[in-house]
């Protein structure tokens, strides 16, 4: 293979550079792949310079936004990773309240820009994850039941197509194009630019409250309550997880299983703490956290939770409704989890995502009552520990799946096989998406995603 790409500007990295090592790697600990380079690109025209020589090499290609994706698919073995992470551009239209952002900034770099306005989008509760692969699989976050999911606030994206040619997918042109990526996800070619709608966004009544584990039943059977009552502003997330050693934990809770209510509510200060106060006085709470905050305080709030490098598998779906069965089975199963890092998040969908007609976008299921994500999180990747801990993962999610939709969220999907990304789309969507797929990547050369095969 040659060491050079002709026009390239940014740094290529090959086994014997001293970053390889590093740059090989992706957020989940388990993806252990050797690229034969990574092209860590300095501008759009070096990532079509890229694709143009890994395609006449031969070679996979993998493409890399913030590298979070829990399948791995941002590295590729003996294969060319299209690396965007440093692609960081950012620009406002104030008037218009539009971002412009490149594909290697993360929702910490992007909320930060916008708030310089006064304005932001739905994105993720962890401000290290990239915005790329976020905003084509959809984009659940905290702002979602009242602006919509990421990909309903995507207006427009500039991209490189498998054979090299620079497109605009927006409403008015290539609209095939870009109904497929607001939810098919990198299938499509490479994203060298998203243009966002904002939305004013100033303080948020945000934050958290924790109770022991052992009030889990109690708390499900509360939140199951607050979220029939819960106004578009509202967005939470029920949580199972282990309690950190910070201050704010009363000390016999500190390591302790515990189970949160996280949220935030997107409006009228004084309004959002009336509409909280049920989960101020449920319990009464162990740990009370909610109050007014800055967006971008909430946006990092729970980043700890999510170090880089750990052993991650994730079983995902979405639960048709919260029945006292299902509600039995998580608190019996989730109690069971093997590890302090583990998680598990039951994610209350509805509002604006829930109105959004479906095959208006390629993100399916949107009548989804909540997404839950079981999160098994391990340092150690011994073959023991591998299977503890996703044994427990998989028997969780085979105990729920009577209580699911039989669909699941793309972007939580591990290396699960054809037959989940299609569970992911449901038949029309996906048929959909496999005519887009087949006039833009008839050779599937964008393939290290959750793959939509062309015909
Ligand atoms: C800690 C953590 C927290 C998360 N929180 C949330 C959350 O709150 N809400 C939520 O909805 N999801 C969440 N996710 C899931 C997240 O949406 C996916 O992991 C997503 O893939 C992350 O995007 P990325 O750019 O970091 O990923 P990457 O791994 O870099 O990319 C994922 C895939 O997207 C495609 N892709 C990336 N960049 C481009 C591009 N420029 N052009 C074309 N295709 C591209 C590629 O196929 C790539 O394999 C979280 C994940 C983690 C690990």
């Amino acid at each position: 293979m040659s060491k050079t790409i002709a026009g390239f500007q940014g740094t290529l990295i090959g086994p014997a550079h001293a970053e390889y090592e590093t740059a090989r790697r992706v957020w989940n600990g388990m993806i252990d792949r050797r690229p034969v380079l990574v092209a860590r690109c300095a501008s759009a025209s070096d990532a079509r310079a890229a694709l143009a020589f890994a395609r006449r090499e031969g070679w996979p290609i993998a493409i890399r936004g913030g590298a979070h994706n829990v399948a791995g698919n941002a590295t590729v073995e003996g294969g060319v990773v299209i690396d965007l992470s440093r692609l960081k551009g950012l620009q406002l239209d104030r008037e218009r309240r539009l971002a412009m952002a490149e594909p290697g900034l993360t929702w910490g770099e992007l909320d930060a820009g916008t708030q310089t306005a006064g304005l932001a989008t739905t994105g993720g509760l962890i401000s290290t994850t990239g915005i790329a692969g976020f905003t084509l699989g959809g984009g659940i976050g905290w702002l979602m039941r009242k602006h919509g999911l990421t990909a309903d606030n995507m207006v427009g994206a500039e991209m490189i197509t498998a054979d090299g040619e620079q497109v605009r997918a927006c409403e008015n042109e290539n609209p095939d194009l870009f109904w497929a990526l607001r939810g098919g996800g990198g299938n499509f070619g490479i994203v060298t630019r998203f243009d966002y709608q904002l939305h004013p966004v100033g303080q948020v009544f945000g934050g958290l409250t924790m109770y022991p584990v052992t009030r889990a039943g109690a708390v499900l059977r509360h939140f199951r309550e607050l979220i029939e009552a819960a106004p578009d502003e509202l967005t939470m997330m029920l949580a199972f997880l282990t309690a950190p050693p910070a201050p704010f934990v009363p000390a016999h809770l500190q390591g302790k299983p515990v189970v949160a209510i996280v949220l935030c509510y997107a409006g009228d200060l004084q309004e959002g703490e009336r509409v909280v106060r049920p989960i101020k006085t449920f319990g009464p709470p162990a740990v009370d956290l909610l109050g007014p905050m800055p967006y971008v305080a909430l946006q990092s709030m729970l980043d700890a939770g999510a170090p880089a490098g750990l052993q991650n598998y994730w079983k995902a779906s979405y639960l048709a409704g919260l029945s006292d069965a299902a509600i039995d089975l998580v608190v019996e199963h989730a109690s069971r989890m093997r590890s302090p890092l583990s998680q598990v998040h039951l994610q209350h969908m509805g509002g604006a995502v829930g109105r959004v007609a479906p095959g208006a976008t390629a993100v399916s299921h949107r009548d989804a009552l909540m997404a839950l994500n079981i999160v098994a999180i391990w340092p150690s990747p011994t073959e023991a520990e591998i299977e503890a801990h996703t044994r427990w993962a998989r028997e969780f999610d085979q105990a729920i799946a009577p209580h699911t939709t039989g669909g699941v969220y793309v972007n939580f999907l591990g290396n699960e096989g054809e037959e989940r990304v299609r569970a992911a789309y449901g038949q029309k969507t996906y048929a959909r998406l496999v005519e887009v797929k087949t006039k833009y990547d008839p050779d599937n050369v964008f393939r290290m995603n959750q793959n939509i095969r062309p015909r």
